[in-house]
């Protein structure tokens, strides 16, 4: 007999139709789902959110997706690459804050300077106060080599959305050629499990031609994929890109938060100990999207650390939000939009994936 939708939210074994049914939850029904995503993380992982101060390394991309400005068919972007310095000062800035941990994030490169210099920084932000931040790469598709070497210089968490994990979807949103590979997206996960790093996936929701059935398989592929942290967020159209002419094939915003909210709620109760992030697409298409997010279920947050110059030119979708914001008036803005709905940070920690630490214990 087919569970009431209660039931299926009491459980945590979801078949697909299941998932659906969750999916498509609106009113009073969506409210019930986030509310009991948000009890089931309070009861795995408390009230606490974990900070990554966000670096933006570089915008240079040989790659070419479909929906991001940072493509380099994209000639409207002015291409950066932050100094050492930059990225040091950044990284120490983190540890002043408190935040715990840094991400390190670019457009895609695999020329040897850049994966040697990559590295390096690892080793120098390593070095800070004798290797008490954690570093999260999200540096795109690798060989087995180059994540080896960044793992054994010191990052031990790394982010590579799959994009969507419908093969089909996958291949409406990125060029066809031997550089946008969906099977060499899923080996690249699978590598950096193997490798040791917590690793990280994830999906944009309400891409044009998505469909409810993809989205419930994208959440069946965190689950089968073991990972131990996910990042999803809304997609928005970017005018320099491909996409952009599907963009009347794209829910409306308020839609799309709903959907992603729904999307965290739903892998929260099918993975209680992973960490989700609260992306920052989500602010850009609801001023209190990051907080909607954490309430739904998600526990990391990512604030921008890149020095402001910088930041505009790493336009991977329009109007991010917080693009003005200094660090400092970023930190206490978080504090105090937290606490407003029952959560806190957790400062001084690298808030490691519980789903991973558990299995390495
Ligand atoms: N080059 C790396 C990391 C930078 S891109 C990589 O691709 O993995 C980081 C993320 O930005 C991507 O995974 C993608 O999901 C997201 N992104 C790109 N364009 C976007 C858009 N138009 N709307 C929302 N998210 C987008
Ligand atoms: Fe490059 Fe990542 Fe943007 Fe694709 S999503 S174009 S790999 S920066």
């Amino acid at each position: 007999m087919d569970r009431s939708f209660e039931d299926i939210l009491l459980a945590q074994d979801f078949g697909k139709e299941e998932i659906k049914v969750l999916l498509a939850a609106e009113g009073p029904r969506m409210k019930e789902l986030l509310r009991r995503a948000r009890e089931v993380k309070f009861r795995y992982l408390d009230n606490y959110v974990h900070l990554r101060g966000l670096i933006e390394y570089g915008n240079v991309c040989e790659k070419n997706c479909l929906y991001c400005g940072l493509r380099s068919g994209n000639g409207k972007v002015e291409r950066y690459l932050l100094s050492d310095e930059d990225v040091l000062s950044c990284a120490r800035l983190a540890h002043e804050l408190g935040y715990g941990s840094v991400a390190l994030q670019s457009g895609e490169r695999s020329d040897p300077a850049f994966v040697d210099h990559i590295a390096q920084l690892v080793r120098e932000i390593k070095k800070i106060d004798g290797g008490s931040l954690g570093i999260t790469l999200s540096l795109g598709e690798q060989s087995e080599e180059t994540y080896r070497s960044w793992f054994e210089a010191g990052a031990h968490r790394y982010l590579l959305r799959i994009e969507s994990s419908s093969e089909e979807l996958y291949y409406k949103i990125h060029p066809k050629n031997d550089k946008h590979s969906f099977r060499k997206r899923v080996e690249c996960l699978e590598m950096l499990k193997s490798i040791g790093y917590q690793t990280g996936t994830g999906v944009m929701v309400g891409l044009p031609f998505q469909t409810l059935d993809q989205l419930a398989d994208d959440l069946l592929f965190f689950k089968r994929m073991d990972v131990a942290m996910v990042g999803l967020g809304p997609y928005i159209p970017h005018p320099d890109t491909p996409l952009y002419r599907f963009r009347d094939q794209v829910p409306p915003a308020d839609a799309r938060m709903d959907m992603t909210l729904k999307m965290i709620a739903v892998l929260r109760l099918m993975m209680p100990e992973i960490n989700m992030v609260a992306a920052t697409a989500n602010q850009t298409v609801d001023p209190q999207g990051r907080e909607k997010a954490i309430a739904a279920g998600a526990n990391v947050i990512m604030p921008n650390l890149t020095p402001g110059e910088y930041r505009e030119s790493y336009f991977i979708y329009p109007d991010k939000a917080c693009v003005k914001d200094r660090p400092d008036q970023c930190k206490s803005c978080l504090d105090i939009r937290l606490a407003a709905i029952g959560h806190q940070i957790l400062y001084n920690e690298w808030g490691d994936s519980l789903a991973f630490t558990k299995k390495t214990r």
